[in-house]
Parts: C-alpha cells; structure tokens; sequence
C-alpha cells in the first residue's frame, strides 16, 4: 500500500480525533495545583495523550503543561512540536457554525483550532501511525511533544525544555510551508508622557494589534476642528467629535492588523495624534508621540532598520492615561540577522525629549538558521517531493513560534503558501485535502531527519 492510499484509509479516524479536540474549549483558564494553564487546555492534553495510548505509543505527561508520545530508538530526538490550546471563540463573534462542535461541508472542516493547531497535531499523529505501519527503521527516536500554553506565553515548551532538554531536529506545525528559517526578534516596551495637556486617551485593544479605536478628551479651542476634520478626511478615517462646553470628546477608529505586519492597518492612535498636531495642537507629548512613531510602521524616528531579510516592524497597540500620565505600548520586531542589544542601543539614543520618555520592558532575539543547513535541506524537500511545488521559497516571519523556545526547531508548515485559514478569527476552516497532504508531507519529512 502507498502512503497515500494510508493515510485515505486513516482519513475518517483523523477527522473523528480532530472533532474530539475541538470539542474541548482549551483556551487558558483558571490555573489550580494541578492545572497550571486551567482545566481545559488540560483536559485536551489528556484527551490527546490517550489517543495516542490507546494507539499504541509510549506516553509521557509532564506535569499536565505538556506531554509527549514517542517512538523508536536511540539517542537523538526528533521533535514535533504542536499546540493544544486556543484563543477565545465566540459563536456571536461572526461564526456561521459553532466554534466547538467541528462541522465538515465534505471539502472543509470548520472549527476553532482546525488550523492552529489542532488539525496540524492529528496530522503528526497519522503520520507516527503510517510511519509504523511502514515498519520504517528508526534509530532516532520520534517525540510528538503537544503543549497547552502557547497562544498565553508558552509556559508549556519552558517546562518541557527543563524537564527534557533541546531536541536534535525538530519542527512546529505551526506556521507555514515550505518553512520559516528566521524568525524576528521582538523588543516590547512602553512610552510615556512626560508633560500633557490632554484631558483623557483611551484607545483599547491588544499589544500586538494595530490600534482599532482611539478616543482622546480635548480642551477647547486649542486646536482646530476643521483641520483636524480635514485632515482625517483627506486620509480616508472614520471619526467622531463630540463638542461640550469646555472640551472635545474625539473618536477616531483605525483599521487592525497584527503587529507583525502594521503595514496592512491604520493605526486609530497615530491618526489622532497626527491629526491634532496637523490642526495647530501645541502640546509637547503630541509631539513626542509624532517624532517618533507618527504614522510609520518601520520605527523610523526610532529605530529604523533592515537586513537581506526584511525590516523593522513597531506597532503603538493601546494607549491610557492615569494620574495625568499618558503610557502606551510599543511593539517592536527586528530583523532576524540583528540582536536585541543592537536595536535597544537605537532606541536608547532617542527615548526621551521633555515631551515623553519610552522604556524598554523585555527583549527576545530573533532566530536564524541558514537555509542550506542539512535539518532545513531534508524538510524543504519533502515539501517539494510531496508537492511538486518547487516556486514557493523558504521565509522569514515577524511572528513567534514554539522554534523559538527550543533548540534545533524551526516552524514546517502546516499552513499551505498564499492561504487564509481565518485563524484566530472567526470560522477558522482546513482543507480536508490539505489535511492529508500534511500527514504525507510529515511522514517523508520524518523519513527525511531519520536519514540524518
Ligand atoms: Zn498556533
């Protein structure tokens, strides 16, 4: 039997394990003594090292963070590193379908986590069970290492990493084929004001998320409304103005998009910054926010850079004001050929003026592996052997993946080039054909790392 003709057999079993995940709302919850991230995400665990149980394959639970099933022998490991958890779905959040009880149309499945990363986990599954089935020598072991921690701080992979150590050659099912080999590094910090004479910001949202909704108390008169309205206007925002005696209530709404790519959205506290200083405002933390964010997505008025492989990403995602004081967030991601130290020496030399000040809170470094490296090579070619996709080339990412947090790992599919899968969106969907396309892709990439 070829291995496609497995894994047509495996389909309905692959499909019925996928359902049974799903069903499991494995977003992170209450911690208790024996649930670090919740009962759910716990629960998922459990449910997934059972099928694997019950299949056959040795187990390991580590403390319900994560776990582990393995086959094969000897002293390297080669991990497959998936995720068990989710983000929050609501069924009035846009879903046609309900997010927990996974639907299939006969060509898609829909569902939250059928995509990230629930499917791309049955997917490792099958291809251990055809592996076996194809009584393949294995002086390697194989781990199919699942965590419940990773869309909250992957809190999960840090716990396995101390319990079991870096994994030889390992891959994440968590990004995209034909493989991410570099990953940005991120630098999140804060700015604050340092002298204001608004009355209130708000703009709500997430650190990662372009601003989609900033509202501003303004004292009267001290800018010019029509400008300000011109201004927005002429650049296509959507605002609101709400005049009271002795102040300006000012909304303006943005366009999100994740901090990744700020590019693709308009940032709703960036327009109203830059509105009110175009409409005359003269205040001195305006004017700090305009030099150095301003409209720019690129960090440039702060640290502005670029290597063979793309460049700086900075996204301003919410904004509040407490005591007097204005702090927002800053979300940076830099190219993968730089380090942490090089980006916060430019952001050192321009942090501060007498309108604001931006502090660093936390660094991670990129990650890079040269795409000729042989772990790199023997992926890429199962891609391409499966597939006959021979185009579509090895990228960079401005995301974080588990790669990041283990040794020897970079992100290998499981999305296919130029998808939208709607993840973490409403009516996230898979591909059933792509499913299975997973499974062979992973089976001779596995066949590949053996061969190491
Ligand atoms: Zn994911």
């Amino acid at each position: 039997m070829t291995v496609k003709e497995m894994i047509q057999q495996y389909e309905q079993e692959m499909l019925d394990k996928l359902a049974k995940l799903v069903a499991i709302n494995s977003v992170e919850g209450v911690p208790s003594q024996d649930a670090p991230f919740g009962e759910a995400p716990k629960e998922a665990l459990l449910c997934a090292l059972q099928m694997m149980e019950e299949d056959g394959f040795k187990t390991v639970n580590l403390d319900n963070y994560c776990g582990y099933a393995e086959m094969g022998e000897g002293e390297e490991v080669i991990g497959v590193i998936g995720h068990l958890d989710i983000v929050p779905a609501k069924q009035e959040d846009g879903w046609n379908t309900n997010p927990f009880e996974m639907v299939n149309d006969g060509t898609c499945v829909y569902g939250r986590g059928v995509s990230d990363d629930k499917g791309p986990v049955v997917a490792s599954m099958m291809a251990m069970k055809i592996l076996r089935d194809l009584g393949f020598p294995l002086s390697k072991r194989i781990r199919l290492i699942m965590g419940t921690n990773e869309e909250t701080g992957s809190k999960c992979l840090k716990h396995y990493v101390e319990c079991e150590g870096d994994v030889n050659y390992g891959f994440t099912p968590d990004g995209e084929f034909p493989g991410v080999y570099g990953e940005k590094g991120m630098v999140h910090g804060v700015y604050r004001s340092k002298k204001t004479e608004l009355l209130s910001v708000l703009g709500e949202g997430a650190m990662n998320i372009v601003s989609g909704k900033c509202s501003a108390r303004v004292v009267k008169n001290s800018y010019s409304t029509k400008k300000f309205k011109d201004y927005l206007n002429q650049n296509e925002m959507r605002y609101e103005i709400e005049e009271k005696e002795e102040y300006d209530d000012i909304t303006v709404y943005g366009l999100p998009a994740h901090a990744s790519t700020p590019e693709l959205g308009k940032n709703a506290i960036s327009y109203l910054f830059m509105g009110l200083k175009e409409a005359g405002l003269q205040d001195a933390f305006v004017d700090f926010y305009c030099s150095h964010f301003g409209l720019h997505t690129d960090g440039e008025g702060l640290c502005k850079c670029e290597d063979e492989y793309g460049a700086l990403t900075l996204n301003t995602g919410v904004i509040s004001m407490k005591d007097g004081v204005i702090e927002g967030s800053i979300d940076i991601r830099f190219p993968v050929t730089l380090t942490s130290k090089q980006v916060v020496k430019m952001i050192e030399e321009n942090k501060e003026d007498e309108g604001g000040e931006i502090e660093v809170l936390s660094t991670t470094e990129p990650l890079y592996f040269p795409p000729d490296s042989p772990m790199i090579e023997s992926l890429v070619k199962a891609y391409r052997d499966v597939t006959g996709d021979e185009e579509t080339q090895l990228m960079t990412m401005g995301g974080g993946t588990y790669a990041k947090g283990i040794g020897n790992t970079i992100a290998f599919g499981a999305g296919f080039p130029n998808r939208d899968y709607h993840i973490h969106n409403a009516n996230e969907f898979a591909y059933i054909d792509e499913l299975k396309l997973q499974v062979e892709i992973y089976v001779e990439a596995l066949q590949n790392l053996l061969n190491l």
